[in-house]
């Protein structure tokens, strides 16, 4: 059964968070594993504006202190997301998230930051990438320099494109991606 086929039937044809039965795509709440259980089906409303093509109209996403109780995981954690986006911190102390479902909350920051995490030369860094440190840099609290020419693979991104962490001297500490280059 196809992904959207799949949706369909779970949301009987309607959008997930507003129940609009228009414009009807599969959304994928990354990180995702492409499956139904983790993409929510939405209208031709919603989706623009959860993929952040389209502004965020606040009067529309009233329907979330509807969709934030679904039962559907994937559709509370989108739910979640867009409050938070929406700065609505009210309902956010309202919801309840399991464990899991705190975890891909948390997992999906990352990927869906809008604004990419960048090198010393605009190279876009992604987890998992090696560096190369292009400046002595004095680490704060841990007492040692990280100096310049110091490789530092397996990077880990954080919520601030400014900033990866990485291991130098064994220890993990915070680096500011401007002074890093793609190794
Ligand atoms: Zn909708």
């Amino acid at each position: 059964m196809s992904l959207l086929v799949s949706l369909e039937q779970r949301s009987g044809n309607k959008c997930e968070l507003c129940g609009s039965s228009e414009d009807l795509s599969a959304y994928e709440v990354a990180p995702s594993d492409g499956s139904a259980d983790q993409a929510v089906l939405l209208c031709g409303v919603c989706k623009p504006q959860v993929e952040g093509s389209a502004e965020m109209d606040e009067s529309h996403w009233h329907c979330l202190n509807d969709s934030m109780w679904s039962e559907v995981p994937a559709v509370k954690v989108l739910s979640y997301r867009l409050l938070k986006r929406l700065g609505n911190q009210e309902m956010l102390d309202m919801m309840y998230l399991e464990e899991d479902e705190k975890a891909w909350v948390e997992a999906g920051q990352s990927s869906e930051n809008s604004e990419p995490t960048r090198d010393s030369n605009g190279t876009i860094l992604n987890a998992g990438d090696s560096v190369t440190i292009i400046k002595d840099l004095e680490v704060k609290g841990a007492g040692f320099t990280a100096k310049r020419g110091t490789v530092v693979k397996n990077i880990a991104l954080t919520d601030n494109p400014e900033q990866i962490e990485g291991r130098v001297n064994g220890v993990r500490i915070v680096l500011l991606s401007k002074f890093l280059k793609k190794a």
